[in-house]
Formats: structure tokens, C-alpha cells, sequence
């Protein structure tokens, strides 16, 4: 009886050692997440690594993942969290053959870089010179693993490669951080906003790497006004979507935050200013999820003004 047992446990560990086997880079992650890590294709030569909503941190494997293959090799925009380098790698397998050439961080957030490491150390890595700053204070780039910062930076704009594969970088201010990146896949019409549009709902406002909800709706302004020739958007942390959706957002940022200021003046407090701000109404499929922390944020904000 003993060995009955003991051998169908064998038979059953066999059977899941297989099975991991078949996704043997992935053992350890959560299976709902690796569900949930999907290649989509946007347009020719351009897919998504979806990452889920990070509100569900079960389903949650990092941001979206932009992947561009070029004539000379496969840009990645975004890394993903630390341990999902090998599974982001095995997707672009699905779809090509060519090397990873290049990585853009959009900015700093361990969501967005944590597997910058796993496509070795002579890829060249790009980020906003703020991000590389913020990155700088991360554990997770401290001694040897400074090798994986960003090698390049920019102030204002740069590009990377030409022609057909010329994708086009910017900074228009701060947002979600002090360093968020816009990447253009010129030739496609893409966009990549990286958490300048996260989602439907009040933006992450990350006050300790340089990020503002008062200047935010005015960054978000200067995406609109100077990048036009784009029909699809990759944006931080859910479906794909169009630039009149960026433009509705730019909308949803401006009347939040005066909402803020406005509850701010009447003196009410943060939990006060929460319960009573609700714009889902005139936003339809908007979420207030995340209102409660914008709303401290940019309270700190006034009573700080920074940098
Ligand atoms: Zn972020």
C-alpha cells in the first residue's frame, strides 16, 4: 500500500516536473501572472508583452513590454519586474529570431527595469538622464549591477536608429516621475507613454523620483500637441489604446486636479477630499481605485512645492 502511494507521488511529481519543464525559465513565478504575460501584436514588426493590472499583484508580471524588431536587431521598451527577463526573452522567440540589440526604460520603476539584466551587459540600455539618476539610488543597480543602468541618456529628445526603424524619444516634463520617456515607432504610428497613461484613473505620482500631479496635465499636453502623426498608443499597464483616449486623459487630470486644489482650499481633509471627488460620471469606464493616494500626493505638493 506504502509503495502504491509513494510511487504514484513519484508519477505525480513527474508529471508537474514536466509540465514545468515545458516552462522550465518560468519556475517560481506565479502561474496567474504568467497567464496574464501575453505577446500581442500592434502593428508589423511591433508587439506588446502585456503585464497586467498591478492592482492584482496574483496577475501582475510588470509594465507592458514594447518589443520592435528592426533590420538590426529587436529594441525592447521596459523590462518588466526582476525574474521576468527569461519569459519576456522566450516570447520574443515566438515572433523572431533576431538579438536584443537595445533596451529604453521609460522610467525608473522596478515594474519597468527589474529584468534589465537578463539580456546581458553589452545591450545598450536608454533612459530620460533623470531616470538613470533615479535608477542610480535603486538597490537593485547598486555594486556590480550598475552595468545594467542606462548607457545613453537625453534631455529633451533623441533618436534611436534610422528610416524604417527610427524611433523618436521625448521628455516632456514631469509626471508620474522626473524622468518618464515617450517612445515613437515613427514609421508605425505607435506611441509608447510608458505611466504617463497607466490607466483610467487617477495617475501613480511618484513625488520621491521628481513626479507631480500639478504639473502633470500640462506634460501630458505637450505629448498631444507635438506628437500627432500616431493612431495607437502602448501605454503602461493596460490595453492598447487610441490618442483621443490620451487626450480624454489629458481632460481627466486637469479637472482632477482641480478638484483637488478646490477641496484642498475648503479645507478638507485628505479622506474628506476622496469621498467627496468622484469624476467617473463624465469619464465613462474611468476607475477611482487610485484616488485617494493622487490626492495625498498633490496635498504634499502644495504644501511642498518641489524642485
Ligand atoms: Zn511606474
Amino acid at each position: 500500500m506504502k509503495r502504491v502511494i509513494v510511487l504514484a507521488v513519484l508519477a505525480a511529481a513527474a508529471a508537474l516536473s514536466m509540465a514545468a519543464g515545458s516552462q522550465q525559465p518560468a519556475q517560481g513565478l506565479p502561474a496567474a501572472a504568467l497567464a496574464a504575460t501575453k505577446v500581442e501584436k500592434v502593428k508589423d514588426n511591433l508587439y506588446m508583452i502585456t503585464g497586467a493590472d498591478p492592482t492584482n499583484r496574483d496577475s501582475f508580471s510588470g509594465g507592458n513590454t514594447g518589443v520592435f524588431i528592426t533590420d538590426n536587431g529587436v529594441v525592447v521598451v521596459d523590462t518588466k519586474l526582476a525574474g521576468w527577463g527569461q519569459v519576456i526573452l522566450d516570447k520574443i522567440k515566438t515572433v523572431t529570431n533576431k538579438p536584443i540589440t537595445t533596451i529604453i526604460n521609460t522610467h525608473t520603476h522596478g515594474d519597468h527595469t527589474g529584468s534589465n539584466e537578463a539580456f546581458g551587459a553589452t545591450v545598450d540600455i536608454v533612459a530620460h538622464e533623470n531616470t538613470k539618476a533615479n535608477m542610480q539610488k535603486m538597490d537593485a543597480f547598486k555594486g556590480d549591477k550598475a552595468k545594467f543602468l542606462p548607457k545613453r541618456t537625453f534631455k529633451d529628445k533623441m533618436s534611436v536608429g534610422s528610416g524604417k526603424d527610427r524611433i523618436d524619444l521625448y521628455y516632456f516634463g514631469r509626471g508620474h516621475t522626473n524622468g518618464d520617456t515617450w517612445v515613437v515607432y515613427t514609421a508605425l504610428r505607435v506611441m509608447q507613454t510608458g505611466d504617463m497613461f497607466a490607466w483610467k484613473d487617477a495617475p501613480a505620482l511618484d513625488r520621491n523620483n521628481g513626479g507631480s500631479g500639478l504639473e502633470y496635465a500640462q506634460t501630458v499636453g505637450r505629448a498631444v500637441a507635438t506628437v500627432k502623426d500616431v493612431d495607437t498608443l502602448i501605454v503602461g499597464h493596460s490595453p492598447l489604446r487610441k490618442p483621443a483616449e490620451l487626450q480624454e486623459y489629458q481632460r481627466f487630470i486637469t479637472d482632477f486636479v482641480a478638484a483637488v486644489r478646490d477641496a484642498n482650499k475648503a479645507g478638507k481633509s485628505v479622506d474628506e477630499a476622496a469621498a467627496s471627488i468622484n469624476l467617473n460620471s463624465k469619464y465613462p469606464g474611468y476607475k477611482n481605485e487610485r484616488y485617494k493616494a493622487a490626492i495625498q500626493a498633490v496635498y504634499d505638493e502644495l504644501k511642498a512645492p518641489s524642485k
